[in-house]
């Protein structure tokens, strides 16, 4: 275990960023981001970022490769710029958890060769939450706030960050960094750590939403919850903005289009959202006509067809964006607690 004290943690900073590309969350007008670590930069105090960080892994838009036409000679262009190596600090638990869930969409074979590549090249640094929020939930994914995964796991006290690296990639970038952060050799590492575990396990404990559970939903749940009547209320008053499908680290819809930039052609991939009326739009029609209808999709999607497909794991992981992002107040813990309840009381 390393200890950085907190007066010491833009040094710690330069340090990583004189390696690599580094990214904090700092705060902004619009809430907590992540930002490329610059000299001055405040490390914001949020529990968590309003976007997530799967952005490093799955950008918004990204271009995957251009065209140039000739008469009948097509050259493509790789542009590919995922190759560089970077570290993100501040990863929480349940955003570290989204990087599984991605993984089995964009490793599987064959594998997204951008994702894979960012993947490969990207450390994280996770910092263990001392004050999670009324909406979060991981727990009920079985997520510990506690013992986040990730390259390098970070623990905050009020006057220090204790560090771990987990795995060799972890393991390299902190012994390229040894002089500015040295091993806690007989220091109090251990017990600030257990101490924060324990701080962290008794405030669970007491959320709102600790009683939360997934036994009702699973993989083979598709039967009891398609048509179940509480869609119809849960669903009525989507506005179908997206903005659930935007901050959420699980989401992984995309669209590509190609646009014709005067010289040659460009191929985009950008986010999409289940949510809006044109999404997976055919030339055979729109195959999910109403509200509801994608409503559903969204939520059967995180609770029974992704764990039906993928071992049982759920492709929600708690973080509670949706919960407080959603113009009307509607967030897939109020879809849980009404399925399969036998109204259409969405309260
Ligand atoms: S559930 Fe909320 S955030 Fe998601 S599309 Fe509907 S209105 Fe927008
Ligand atoms: S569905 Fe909501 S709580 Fe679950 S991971 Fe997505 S944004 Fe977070």
């Amino acid at each position: 275990m390393r200890k950085i004290t907190l007066d010491r943690l833009d040094e710690f900073f330069a340090a990583v960023a004189g390696k690599l590309k580094l990214y904090i969350p700092v705060d902004t007008a619009g809430g907590a981001q992540f930002q490329q670590w610059r000299a001055g930069a405040k490390m914001s105090d949020a529990l968590n970022t309003t976007r997530s960080a799967k952005d490093f892994f799955f950008p918004q838009t990204e271009n995957l490769m251009e065209f140039k036409t000739e008469g009948k000679k097509i050259e493509i262009i790789d542009v590919r710029r995922e190759n560089e190596d970077f570290a993100i600090f501040g990863v929480r638990a349940c955003d570290v958890r989204s990087f599984d869930v991605l993984d089995r969409a964009f490793l599987s074979e064959p594998a997204d060769t951008y994702y894979q590549n960012r993947r490969e090249h990207g450390v994280i640094f996770s910092l263990a939450c001392s004050k999670p929020a009324e909406t979060c939930f991981c727990g009920t994914f079985g997520i510990d706030p506690a013992n986040p995964k990730g390259d390098i796991v970070c623990y905050k006290t009020d006057d220090a960050i204790y560090m771990e690296a987990k795995t060799e990639k972890g393991a390299n970038l902190m012994d390229s960094v040894s002089d500015i952060v040295a091993e806690d050799e007989g220091g109090d590492g251990e017990s600030a750590v257990n101490a924060q575990k324990e701080i962290i396990s008794e405030r669970m404990k007491k959320l709102p939403l600790a009683s939360l559970s997934t036994d009702k939903f699973g993989g083979d749940k598709t039967a009891k919850f398609f048509d179940d009547p509480a869609w119809k209320s849960l669903s009525e008053s989507c506005l179908g903005c997206g903005t659930c499908t935007f901050v959420c680290p699980t989401c992984q819809c995309y669209d590509i289009k190609d646009f014709n930039a005067g010289n040659g052609i460009k191929r985009f991939r950008c986010w999409d959202s289940c949510m809006y009326s044109e999404f997976t739009k055919m030339s055979a029609g729109q195959p999910r006509l109403t509200q509801l209808e994608r409503f559903r999709q969204r939520f059967m999607h995180k609770l029974v067809y992704y764990p039906a497909n993928n071992d049982g794991m759920f492709s929600c992981v708690g973080c509670g964006r949706c919960l407080s992002k959603c113009p009307i107040q509607m967030n897939i813990v109020k879809v849980m607690k009404n399925l399969g309840e036998g109204g259409e009381n969405n309260g």
